[in-house]
This record gives structure tokens, sequence and C-alpha cells, in this order.
């Protein structure tokens, strides 16, 4: 059996990025989602062990100091970490992956995992991406202001990723998302020495 492949998924906040996994998850079989750690507060419709897994500062660092991290960043003065061992043992399993984190975090796969699928969904416009996150109702006036300024910096690193869809529709986003995960699935892998089949068992 072949491993999982993983993919990273990074947006602005308020992209609208959650309502799109959520969909894929809905939709593609043998794919998980990775639950990250995270010390922020739980908004209202989060629950724990199924959004994050919602931890305080020093749990946090526990986790930290004992490498249990595939990845982690501080992102809008949160921290925000990916779980190794979770990630690892659904990879094993034949199990693809979705890591839905930002672009601290993404360059930290890029340089551990070298074939990861590495996909930056861009919001519409400025004024919906604002939009949205007003109408989420839970984020004081600060935290959205500096989550868009966080997001004008993100996009500086679009580039740098393998994909770059513009989230106008939450339906045509999904439907590139979904293409691009089962096109992988049908890669062929290529090695050094030229192309090394990988025939499922
Ligand atoms: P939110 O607080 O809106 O759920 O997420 C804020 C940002 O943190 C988003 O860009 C999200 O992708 C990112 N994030 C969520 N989990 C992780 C993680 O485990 N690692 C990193 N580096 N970023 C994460």
């Amino acid at each position: 059996m072949s491993k999982g492949s993983l993919f990273v998924i990074s947006a602005p906040s308020g992209t609208g990025k959650t309502t799109i996994l959520k969909k894929i998850m809905a939709e593609v079989e043998r794919l998980s989602f990775s639950v990250s750690h995270t010390t922020r507060q739980p908004r209202k419709d989060e629950r724990d062990g199924v959004d994050y897994h919602f931890i305080d500062k020093s749990a946090f660092v526990g986790m930290q100091e004992q490498g249990d991290f595939l990845e982690w960043a501080e992102v809008h003065g949160n921290f925000y970490g990916t779980s190794q061992a979770e990630v690892e043992k659904q990879l094993a399993a034949g199990i693809d992956v979705i890591l839905d984190i930002d672009v601290q975090g993404a360059q930290q796969v890029r340089d551990i995992a070298v074939d990861a699928v590495t996909v930056f969904i861009a919001p519409p416009s400025w004024e919906e991406q604002k939009k949205r996150l007003s109408s989420r109702g839970s984020d004081s006036a600060e935290t959205i202001e500096l989550r868009l300024i966080n997001g004008r910096r993100e996009m500086e690193d679009a580039r740098l990723y393998q994909y770059l869809i513009i989230n106008d529709t939450v339906d045509e986003t999904a439907d590139i998302l979904r293409a691009i995960i089962l096109a992988r699935r049908s890669a062929t892998r290529r090695s050094a020495d030229g192309l090394a089949l990988q025939i499922p068992s």
C-alpha cells in the first residue's frame, strides 16, 4: 500500500477556507483533516477535538519541548501546531491528509516534506474578506483589523505555493481543490532515476 499524500492549504483569515474544507471533507473519501492544537479561545460554534484541540500556553510549550509538532507558528497572537504523530499515522495508513495552516507553517512543511502539495486560497477582494470577517460576529474590531493586515502580508507568499485559487464561489473553489486532490492520486512518482511506478496493492 502506498503512503498518503500531504496537502497544505493556506488562506488569509476571512477567505472562506473553513467552509470549503468542510465541503471537501464531506465529499472526498480517504481524506483526513489534521486537527491542530491551538492556544486560541474557541469560537462559539467550535468544538474541542473537532475544529481544534484547544490547549493552554503551558501545554503548548510542553508539546513543543517534546518535539511533538511537525510544524508550529504564532499567528495573529496565538500559537498553532500540527501533531506529527497524528499526521504520520494517517499517511502510513494510506490516507491523504489536509493541513489547514498559515504561511509560516507551510514553509516549514515545504522544508521537510518536499512532495507535499501546496495550495493557496485567496479572497476575491479586500472588501469581501472584511465582510466575511465581520459577519463571523465573534472577533473584536481589533482582531479583525489585525487579521486583515496579516492577510495582506500572507498574500505575498501566494507565489510560493503550487496552486492558487481565487475563492469567487465556494462550489467552484471546492471543485478545483477536489480536482487537485484527485489528480495527485493519479500522479506517477518520479525518482532521480526516472519514473518510479507505484501500482496500488
Ligand atoms: P483561525 O484562528 O482563524 O482558526 O486560524 C488562524 C490561522 O492559523 C489560519 O491561517 C490557519 O490556517 C492557521 N492555523 C491553524 N492551525 C494551524 C497549525 O497547526 N499550524 C499553523 N502554522 N497554522 C495554523
